[in-house]
């Protein structure tokens, strides 16, 4: 098969869908890789390093859309690169449809057959190629959280630590899946009062067998969410319903009773946010203010951290996306039920159920 690779276009967004490493996976399998020149440069991966693994390298992203049987990337398709897919090609990388009837629109249009990473499932459960850049955002929630509370990026002037005979900053969590987990873990590390809520009791009987008293940890209802968001100087998002926008949990008037100069992080937003009062964000300007709260909604946070980034994708990816080369999507989905929960869309139909029924289209 011929793998294309062409360079991310989407607002600072510097990773890139193949690793050379992974390149070299690809080649060793007998396909051709076809890379677009400058795709990861501004990771330290240079045109070299992909041409050492056995790739071609080409000038521009229209070379590779018309070359390639599959496309290889890190974010949804902008429109421009929607409108380069041809009927039958094979689009490899993360969606997120359900909150984005455009780009969904387009998908259908095109005819591609396109696989969502974030809906691929893992034998053991979960979401394997959501998992890594969850780990990437939950851990960096904190560390953007922490910053927005500084008095010159617009927070109260707060320590999440605080000092010795100053209470440190209390940190509420919102689901605690893997982006609320990998937050805990870095909001406790950082001297944090952390509490955290799921309606998942089993995962806060995990965490509570980790973290045990300190943390708090919470059923999820609109009382406790309530009540634990206007005790908080940073709130961190992180709920998912597989495929579905996310539930709004905070209210616009839970928002206006929070404290001033609280910080929301709604990592969230790729699914639509869980604060009503949320809309995405981008890297270079990814705060604005409702009634004095600081929000943060950036939906490519792994961006910022691209070559980590970029590396820990690729070790989820590379499994699946050479799956579907070797065997052709068909095939590779017929008998493997995980891999073909990652198809969202295939020859102008919608295939995925909640994106199908949330945006309207026959399933
Ligand atoms: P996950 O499935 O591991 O965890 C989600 C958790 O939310 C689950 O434990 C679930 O029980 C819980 N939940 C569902 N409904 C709830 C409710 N009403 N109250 C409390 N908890 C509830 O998912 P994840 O990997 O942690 O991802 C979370 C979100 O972060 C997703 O939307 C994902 O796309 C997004 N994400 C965004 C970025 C970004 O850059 N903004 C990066 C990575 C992931």
């Amino acid at each position: 098969m011929k793998i294309g690779v062409p360079k991310e276009i989407k607002n600072h967004e510097y990773r890139v869908g193949l690793t050379p490493a992974s390149v070299r996976e690809f080649v060793a399998h007998g396909h051709s890789v076809m890379v677009q020149a400058g795709a990861g440069s501004a990771i330290g991966l240079d045109d070299a390093q992909y041409k050492a693994a056995g790739a071609t390298l080409v000038d521009t992203a229209p070379e590779v859309f018309a070359a390639a049987d599959m496309i290889v990337k890190v974010k949804e398709p902008q429109p421009q690169e929607c409108a380069m897919l041809r009927p039958g090609q094979l689009l490899y990388t993360y969606l997120h449809l359900a909150p984005d009837p455009e780009q969904t629109a387009a998908l259908v249009k095109s005819g591609a057959v396109c696989v969502a990473y974030e809906t691929i499932t893992g034998a053991n459960g979960g979401l394997p190629l959501l998992a890594p850049m969850s780990e990437v955002a939950g851990r960096m929630s904190i560390q953007a959280g922490a910053a927005h509370l500084e008095k010159s990026k617009g927070g109260m002037g707060v320590l999440l630590g605080g000092v010795p005979g100053v209470a440190p900053g209390h940190v509420v969590i919102l689901g605690a899946g893997v982006v609320g987990t990998h937050a805990l873990q870095c909001a406790v590390g950082a001297g944090a009062r952390v509490t955290v809520l799921d309606k998942n009791v089993d995962r806060l009987r995990q965490l509570d067998l980790v973290f045990g008293n300190r943390i708090t940890t919470l059923y999820s209802n609109a009382h406790s969410v309530e009540e634990s968001v206007l005790a908080a100087d940073l709130v961190v998002g992180g709920v998912l319903i597989p495929g579905a926008a996310a539930p709004k949990l905070v209210t616009r008037d839970m928002i206006s009773r929070m404290r001033k100069g609280a910080v929301v992080v709604d990592v969230a937003i790729d699914q639509g946010g869980c604060f009503e009062t949320s809309h995405a964000t981008t890297h270079a300007e990814p705060t604005y203010v409702v009634d004095g709260v600081v929000h943060y909604c950036v939906a490519n946070m792994p961006g910022a951290v691209a070559r980590t980034s970029t590396f820990a994708l690729n070790n989820a990816t590379i499994g699946p996306g050479l799956a579907l080369a070797d065997l052709g999507w068909q095939a590779a989905m017929r008998g493997n039920p995980h891999l073909k929960a990652g198809l969202n869309v295939a020859h102008g139909k919608v295939t995925f159920e909640a994106v199908a029924k949330g945006l309207g289209y026959d399933y």
